[in-house]
């Protein structure tokens, strides 16, 4: 799935074929394999790009076209016909040459000169595709930008909300950096075979089905923010990657740390604010920054990559997850406004041209007036973050102090050597008011803070910041116990801290089950309880193969935090439910069905039934497809294995595809179990959807063992087929 590629779709009923395609994924160092040349991003050139193919298929390019010919192919020319000035340089392609067939009629496209770019980011692509057509009308420059989203014909009905985010979005991208969408047109590709989840093309993005399909009517709340946040993922890489452009790989973290920053959190907080995604993100980056970086394997965000060969290796989450973290902390100390005029001055000085790290905090510094290297420096030229430690001696002070965190709890002298500017963001709360303080920080190993008679207090306001909190053991109950003075973005702080350090070992199960419970108990909103729920998985998950009665004890919790949730919200969506009360709904469905909860499996079963007998899903509420699914394959037999493989092999929409596959590998009877395995290496799942196999294999209580021993057995095919 590399340089120019093949890609075959979904079996079209009305046809009876599998529609074929081609198109390119380039990036990190694949143009080579399609064109010679210097592969590098620092050396920008402008392309002229020129295809032949059938005359009813599309060609697209990065640029619009500015010719289309009928071809043909030339048996016969001569030396000097082919130097000759006006020649058609497709030509060339003389049936001799060519090994394919050359029947049929054929058209030669030419498109227009692309501005200077990097070769990583030059697309092309050929198919039978159906588009859909929008607009953007810029305000920076009046003009109008045609928009279009490519599929093939029999999924394009789905591409409508991944076409309207383009109109949505560029206009505040627009706002926001002060300069114009650059190109004559921006389409969308839509791809079957897709190793990455979607590609910043300049002028052609492409992209996995999951990540542009939506079925408005039948795929869920989670399908439709995927749609949305990779659009605008990749949309800011029309400016900040595409425009500027990294000198060498070692700052590819910049990249996409920003556009993961601007696509999952500024954007979309702007269009959909009541998605809230603001406090979603600490749930997904920040939770996912804070698990990977705090084992002693991690890495610094800017990394060595002399290697192109080892570039693959650092498209990882330190780069995506970590690095927008601290962007998102940066942008919380200099404030938002300055942080994004910041990176307007930057693009600016650097338009079509190629820039580093530094650059860009020199923007930053400009705008805030503040040493904006100096604060990232360790944040991302050094491994970790801190756990910063609160004592209290009792005088109305705290001391404050900063050690490496690891998750393993047995951080060395010489791992603990890096002092981090931390900003710590003190909140105190004093009857009805409360404040915050932007002004302290921690940069040396250890400081005092007077709370100024305050007796409420949390440090890491609306967690901004990259790091963990231990509290004294009477200050974490406390707090725990007026959880709810605080925002919804300290409370997932709050869980995510407790249950994370007790599990390093920095204080005991027992204490940190304590917050959680008492937080879930008294907790109704969404994202808190995402976090309460996912430390009892954790603890689940660790503590897999503990005596029956251990792992009822965990369920049992499960089942006491989660049940009232559903006997409040129900199965159904309700008129007027906001979208975090769906995902709440779905979170408690599936935590109560997993604890096995009788009732919640029960009425999971009667709700699939239909659908087995008469294909009847009218029962199967999008957001709850995939626990319907996995649940009654888990506790059911060889009937709803087969219906679920059914779904999976003609799939409604892309994500029911995937939940299809989470569902075929949470199957319990070894029977059903050994046939899961048999898909992973006969050829009926595609390379790019292995991972999610063997996620929830992974997670699979019957499948864990072996799964890892497939893994081991298997690697070099595995891993080959990634490659
Ligand atoms: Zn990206």
């Amino acid at each position: 799935m590399v340089g120019y590629y093949k890609s075959d779709g979904d079996l079209d009923e009305a046809t009876g074929k599998r529609p074929i395609y081609a198109l390119t994924q380039f990036e990190p160092t694949a143009a080579r394999r399609a064109f010679p040349s210097w592969d590098e991003p620092l050396l920008k050139s402008q392309f002229a790009i020129t295809m032949i193919a059938r005359d009813h298929e599309t060609v697209l390019a990065n640029m619009p076209s500015v010719s289309v010919k009928p071809w043909k192919p030339a048996s016969n020319a001569s030396i000097d016909q082919v130097l000759s000035e006006g020649y058609e340089l497709g030509s060339l392609l003389t049936k001799s040459y060519s090994s394919g067939k050359t029947e049929g009629n054929w058209n030669i496209t030419k498109f227009e000169n692309t501005p200077l770019v990097s070769t990583y980011l030059v697309a092309f692509a050929c198919g039978e595709f159906a588009s859909l057509e929008s607009e953007h009308h810029s305000l920076l420059t009046g003009k109008k930008i045609p928009l279009k989203i490519y599929a093939t014909p029999n999924q394009i009905k789905q591409a409508q909300f991944g076409l309207d985010i383009k109109k949505w979005a560029l206009p505040v991208y627009e706002e926001i950096f002060d300069i114009a969408y650059p190109l004559p047109k921006l389409d969308t590709l839509v791809a079957h075979d897709f190793d990455a989840g979607a590609m910043e093309n300049w002028g052609l993005i492409t992209g996995r089905t999951t990540a542009y399909l939506y079925d408005p009517e039948k795929s869920s709340l989670a399908a439709k923010k995927r749609v949305a946040t990779v659009q605008c993922h990749e949309l800011a890489h029309m400016w900040f990657g595409d425009i500027v452009t990294m000198k060498w790989w070692d700052n590819l973290w910049l990249n996409e740390a920003f556009a993961t920053l601007m696509g999952e959190l500024v954007i979309p907080d702007r269009i959909w604010p009541e998605w809230k995604v603001r406090q979603e993100f600490l749930n997904v980056h920040l939770a996912n920054a804070l698990s990977l970086d705090s084992q002693r394997s991690s890495h610094p965000i800017e990394v060595d990559c002399p290697d192109a060969n080892q570039i693959n290796q650092i498209f990882d989450s330190i780069s995506y997850s970590k690095g927008a973290s601290v962007l998102r902390m940066l942008s919380g100390v200099v404030g938002e406004e300055k942080f994004l005029k910041g990176v307007s001055i930057y693009l600016k000085k650097h338009v079509y041209g190629n820039a580093e790290t530094k650059d860009l905090w020199e923007g930053i510094s400009e705008s805030s007036g503040l040493d904006v290297a100096k604060i990232m420096a360790n944040w991302t030229l050094k491994i970790g973050f801190p756990v910063i430690t609160v004592e209290e001696p009792g005088d109305g002070t705290i001391k404050v102090t900063q050690n490496r965190f690891l998750s393993t709890g047995d951080v060395k002298p010489e791992e603990d050597e890096t002092i981090w500017y931390v900003p710590l963001e003190v909140k105190t709360i004093n009857g009805p008011t409360e404040e915050v303080d932007h002004k302290a920080v921690l940069n040396e190993r250890s400081t005092t803070y007077n709370l100024g008679g305050a007796d409420t207090f949390k440090l890491n306001a609306e967690t901004i910041g990259v790091y963990r909190v231990k509290y004294t053991p009477e200050r974490l109950a406390k707090l725990g116990k007026d959880a709810q003075k605080f925002s919804v973005s300290d409370r997932v702080g709050l869980v995510s801290d407790a249950t994370t350090l007790a599990r390093a070992g920095y204080g005991k199960t027992s204490g940190s089950l304590t917050v959680a419970l008492g937080v879930g108990e008294t907790e109704q909103e969404f994202l808190p309880l995402a976090q309460v729920g996912g430390a009892f998985g954790k603890l689940a998950g660790v503590w897999w193969e503990q005596p029956e009665e251990v792992r009822n004890a965990i369920s049992a919790a499960r089942i006491k935090i989660f049940r009232p949730v559903i006997e409040r919200l129900g199965y159904e969506d309700r008129p007027g439910d906001a979208p975090d009360v769906k995902e709440l709904r779905e979170l408690a469905v599936s935590t109560a069905a997993v604890a096995e909860d009788a009732d919640v499996l029960a009425e999971l079963k009667s709700r699939f039934q239909p659908f087995l007998e008469n294909n009847d899903d009218s029962r199967i509420p999008p957001d709850l497809q995939r626990s319907i699914f996995s649940n009654a394959v888990r506790h059911g037999g060889e009937a709803e294995y087969n219906k679920i493989l059914e779904v999976y092999n003609k799939p409604p929409n892309p994500s029911s595809k995937v939940d299809a596959m989470y569902a075929l590998a949470a199957a319990r009877d070894p029977k059903l179990l050994d046939r899961t395995f048999a898909m992973l290496s006969d050829g009926s799942v595609k390379d790019q959807d292995l991972y999610i196999f063997f996620y929830g294999l992974g997670g699979n209580r019957a499948a864990r063992r072996r799964v890892a021993d497939y893994f081991f057995d298997n690697y070099d095919a595995v891993s080959s087929g990634v490659e």
